[in-house]
């Protein structure tokens, strides 16, 4: 599922790696922007229907559009139509975190006003995040939008979550901090199939291979790298499908010397 992509700044993507290395991962353009794509993850389990990340959604003026670098053909809630899922059909949306390129899509706007997208849906979101979302400081206010979540507070579809949490027998949420504090993943893991949805433990595929390449966007960039060798092991071991949000990824992992290689799956 997708929401379309938008451009970012190749160095904040990148913090602290010099462009001469990270312009061989990716080609910025002339703004020194690179592409971030905004990927959702659909799963159905036991019944339910969950849907991880809602991108940027609708409520972008064309100012802001345009400001992002915004390109899409269509939007989430268009992909989900494409493929026969309507909002209402939507069980449980998950948040990794609410930065707005992760959330927006959470409301809609209806008559001016913010309104959840997906009426039927529980919208669950770690505690500590929603905590850190809605008493945002000078660092974190630029993407902490209360139109991207209050109304689902305000509409009583809000499910705070307090840690590792399962959704269903398969699929569970599990924490994963450094780009926020209280960031959270979500992982399939049944008998036969092992898989996470990263939401922004690393945005490009070199970011996970190279535990020290890690963007600036992250509050807590040592816990970032624990995290994302934590990650890294658990899906050598259990044989698990990697796949990112900002790059469009299906991959598993394999170690390489001191770093990690990422090999995609056909
Ligand atoms: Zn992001």
């Amino acid at each position: 599922m997708s929401d379309g992509l938008f451009m970012m700044d190749g160095g904040a993507v990148f913090g602290v790696v010099p462009k001469v290395l990270w312009q061989r991962e990716v080609k910025a353009d002339d703004l020194n922007r690179i592409p971030l794509y905004l990927q959702s993850l659909l799963i159905r389990s036991a019944g339910k229907t969950i849907l991880v990340e809602t991108g940027y959604g609708s409520k972008l003026t064309p100012r802001q559009a345009e400001m992002f670098g915004l390109q899409r053909e269509r939007g989430l809630v268009e992909d989900l139509d494409a493929r026969g899922v309507s909002p209402k059909d939507v069980d449980i949306v998950i948040n990794t975190h609410l930065h707005a390129d992760h959330c927006g899509g959470n409301t809609t706007l209806a008559a001016g006003q913010a309104v959840p997208t997906f009426p039927n849906a529980e919208y669950w979101i770690q505690r500590g995040e929603w905590q850190d979302a809605t008493h945002p400081n000078e660092r974190t206010r630029a993407t902490y939008l209360a139109d991207n979540f209050q109304a689902v507070e305000a509409s009583g579809q809000l499910r705070l979550l307090d840690g590792d949490t399962k959704v269903t027998p398969d699929v569970k949420c599990v924490l994963s901090p450094g780009h926020t504090r209280h960031h959270q993943s979500v992982v399939v893991d049944s008998i036969s199939h092992a898989a996470v949805f990263v939401g922004d433990i690393a945005q490009y595929k070199v970011q996970f291979e190279r535990l020290a390449w890690i963007s600036s966007f992250d509050l807590e960039p040592l816990v970032s790298l624990e995290t994302k060798r934590g990650l890294m092991d658990w899906a050598i071991q259990r044989n698990a499908i990697v796949i990112a949000v900002h790059q469009p990824l299906i991959c598993r992992v394999e170690k390489a010397g001191p770093n990690y290689r990422l090999v995609s799956v056909d």
